[in-house]
């Protein structure tokens, strides 16, 4: 099996397959595993359960809880609290920056003998014919080949474009992403900030939370070039003082959002995963977690049928198993973005009445929070 992308998905996929008698080679375009990436990651309790059964979690680090969430709406009412004792869990979910994410999967993986991890192996090209796959790859300056039964494409997208027809949608909004601080400790509280222009969320991380602060293009661009006093007060003005006056911001950057949804890939003897199938925009949180729960399903379904591995019923199975989830997890990320999005009065107040709703409501709570745990 050859996976292309040893990405947080790729490199879980090819722990999951540790033991299995298979031959797994992971081909991972960077040189080595930093990454200088600096989105932080809110992994659900569901994606904690799965890499823990990989031997990575415990390699994570830094990791802070989120004990609870905070949601709100600006400019209107209504608000609601999710706790994780609504859910009777030790945490609804968990921050990581991106970067010790990857690092604790490519550890873990180094330490497994029968997988091979190509460094600096950055695949341009996916053959198959009626038989097998080729990744054409290049390493070192040379052109090299590897056949494979069975082509996982992890990389994030850009191959994905290549292998299968795609459904894409820009939000014309960009992310802010930075670390700040306040005059208050946190408290493992996180918040949701709806707002027109874009959602903005506070995740705790260590001494200091991780802000995501979604808006138009070219106000981010502004935002990120303001010094850190014009910067905190902007934020101030638009997030509110419900986590305290914010006091420093640093590790500002920009990612253009857009939704991409791959459909399933022309070729045989391929499947899509993580990214690669799907990129949604950030405001859920479900981007990895969605990917992760791809990556169960998968191994499950190698681990079980071995000898079918990259036949057309194998590979249209496993893209019919996740259909409902992936469908479900972009239903609902567009749904929170479009639906904020507007400022119309009436909108305002339906927005407050299911916010107070999902608060007062307990199933409707426990409900909510299994999905975003869980999936669908
Ligand atoms: C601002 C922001 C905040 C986010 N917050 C969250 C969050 O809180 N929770 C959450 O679950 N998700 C979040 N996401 C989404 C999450 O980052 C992605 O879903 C996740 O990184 C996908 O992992 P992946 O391994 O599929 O792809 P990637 O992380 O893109 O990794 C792809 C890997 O493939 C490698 N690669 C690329 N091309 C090639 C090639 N041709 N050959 C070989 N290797 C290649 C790359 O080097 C990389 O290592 C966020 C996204 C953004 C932009």
């Amino acid at each position: 099996m050859v996976i292309v992308g040893g990405g947080p998905v790729g490199a879980a996929l090819a722990l999951s397959l540790h033991g299995s008698g298979l031959s797994v080679t992971v081909l991972e375009a960077r040189a080595d595993t930093a990454s200088n990436d600096r989105r932080s990651l809110a992994l659900s309790y569901g994606s904690r359960l799965i890499l823990e059964r990989l031997g990575a979690w415990d390699r994570i680090s830094p990791l802070t809880s989120i004990e609870t969430i905070h949601v709100s709406q600006r400019g209107g009412f209504g608000r609601a609290l999710l706790r994780a004792a609504d859910a009777h869990v030790p945490a609804l979910g968990y921050v990581a920056p991106y970067g010790a994410v990857h690092r604790a999967l490519a550890e873990s993986l180094r330490l497994r003998r029968d997988i091979a991890l190509l460094h600096g192996a950055r695949a341009v090209h996916v053959d198959s014919d009626v038989d097998s796959a080729v990744v054409h790859y290049e390493l070192q300056g040379q052109s090299e080949t590897v056949p494979t039964r069975l082509a996982v494409l992890a990389d994030g997208g850009a191959l994905a474009l290549q292998a299968a027809s795609q459904r894409s949608h820009s939000y014309r909004q960009s992310a802010v992403i930075a670390n700040v601080t306040t005059d208050r400790p946190h408290r493992n509280r996180a918040f949701e900030r709806f707002a027109v222009d874009g959602p903005i969320a506070l995740l705790p991380a260590g001494d200091h939370y991780a802000l995501i602060w979604t808006t138009q293009p070219a106000i981010a661009e502004q935002l990120c070039g303001l010094d850190a006093a014009a910067f905190l007060e902007r934020l101030q003005a638009h997030f509110g003082d419900r986590a305290g006056r914010f006091t420093s911001v640093d590790g500002r950057a920009t990612f253009a959002l857009s939704r991409r949804v791959a459909g399933a890939p022309t070729q045989k003897h391929m499947v899509l995963l993580g990214n690669a199938a799907q990129t949604l925009h950030p405001v859920a949180g479900q981007g990895l977690n969605l990917g992760l729960r791809d990556v169960w399903e998968l191994a499950e379904k190698i681990l079980s049928q071995p000898k079918d591995l990259g036949s057309a019923d194998f590979c249209s199975a496993f893209h019919a198993s996740r259909r409902g989830d992936r469908t479900a997890s972009v239903l609902l990320t567009d749904a929170l973005v479009r639906g904020f999005s507007n400022n119309l009065a009436p909108l305002r107040w339906l927005r407050g009445c299911g916010l107070t709703m999902l608060d007062s409501l307990p199933p409707a709570k426990r409900g909510f929070i299994d999905r975003m745990m869980f999936g669908a």
